[in-house]
């Protein structure tokens, strides 16, 4: 057991965040305020001697918040998350805040979930449970595709392409990759690295991977759908800036595209996350994306495994532990600066 002294404010935190983290801290046994608001310019009279600032996808840690932080005496920023778009590592870095993140917690949780989207939009798992609890055991309008001997498109094959790579490729379909950095791993097994050209052009899915920076922003637009095989399935488990909203409409409306699964969606901060079933929703493109047929949307819970929430709390709390006592990390790309 560890007797640190350290003060950590939560944000965006919901019951299943203090759970798994309370766990984690017996060991550390710093003190956890947890808030469920988003981390904002609004909510910072919340944070009152803090040591870290606990944050999470939607929280906007821009140089106006940081510096807020930094004046509040916060040394360290931890995300309980892969994805860092979402900071301004600049900012940070100018006022000796360090940051760090939970680079690889249960790739496989956001892997399986790509191909959870892959398999219901093909086989329409949801409407056929709809259907048989009303008796009706008919099959119009369910008929999917094998992906045995598909082609199957990852754009990014970092820890969660490379396992969503080896899961399609457990279905026998032929794997085309892109990525900056080709893995040597995924080739011995057969997986073919191209040009994102040639990519588009073959794949009748193409699942996202790749971190959401200035060079992946916007990569499936109006140009790059133009190049896709008509009737593709685009899977975004990554972030939703990847995708351009509205030339993904269009292209759902042009028969284009032929199917749609996100997880994510470029102004989620708005939507997800909370329940909003009593609430009239004013973001008329989410509405205009959910009343598609061929499109399914998930609220952000790929990585949403218990296995994953155990992993993001301690890998956390064990870099907090780190920063404070200046030494070696067990895992180096936990550490942002
Ligand atoms: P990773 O860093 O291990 O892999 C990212 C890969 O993308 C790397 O191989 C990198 O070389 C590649 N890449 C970088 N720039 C590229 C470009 N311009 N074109 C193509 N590839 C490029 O990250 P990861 O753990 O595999 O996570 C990938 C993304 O998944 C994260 O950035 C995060 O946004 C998202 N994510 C989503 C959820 C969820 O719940 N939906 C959970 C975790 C992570």
């Amino acid at each position: 057991m560890y007797l640190y002294e350290m003060k950590v404010t939560f944000f965006s935190s919901k019951p299943y965040d203090k759970e798994f983290f309370d766990k984690a801290n017996k060991k550390f046994n710093f003190e956890l305020d947890y808030f469920d608001t988003h981390l904002g310019p609004h909510v910072l009279n919340l944070i009152d001697h803090s040591d870290a600032v606990c944050a999470f996808v939607n929280d906007k840690l821009n140089a106006e918040v940081l510096e807020a932080l930094s004046k509040k005496s916060v040394k360290y920023i931890a995300l309980r998350c892969a994805g860092f778009n979402n900071i301004d590592l600049e900012a940070a870095k100018h006022l000796g805040i360090r940051v760090c993140r939970v680079p690889a917690y249960s790739p496989e949780a956001v892997a399986e979930h790509a191909m959870a989207m892959i398999l219901t939009l093909n086989r329409k798992t949801h409407k056929a449970y709809n259907r048989v609890r009303e008796q009706n055991f008919a099959l119009n309008g369910l008929m999917g595709f094998n992906l045995y001997q598909k082609t199957i498109g990852v754009i990014g094959t970092g820890n969660i392409g490379v396992a969503f790579a080896k899961i399609a490729k457990g279905f026998g379909a032929r794997i085309l990759a892109f990525d900056i950095a080709e893995n040597q791993q995924l080739k011995d097994i057969g997986i073919e690295y191209c040009s994102l050209e040639h990519l588009f052009a073959e794949s009748d899915i193409i699942s996202l991977h790749c971190p959401l920076i200035e060079a992946t922003h916007h990569l499936i637009n109006k140009d790059s759908i133009r190049k896709m095989k008509k009737n593709v399935m685009i899977i975004n488990t990554s972030r939703g800036g990847l995708i351009d909203t509205k030339a993904v409409i269009q292209g759902l409306k042009d028969h284009h595209i032929g199917y749609l699964g996100i997880d994510v969606y470029e102004q989620e901060e708005k939507l997800f996350f909370r329940d909003l079933s009593q609430t009239i929703i004013e973001d008329d493109t989410i509405q205009r994306l959910m009343s598609f047929p061929n499109v399914l949307v998930t609220a952000h819970q790929a990585f949403f495994t218990a296995e994953a929430l155990e992993q993001i709390a301690n890998t956390t709390l064990e870099s907090l532990y780190h920063f404070e006592k200046s030494n070696d990390f067990e895992n180096p790309n936990a550490v942002l600066i």
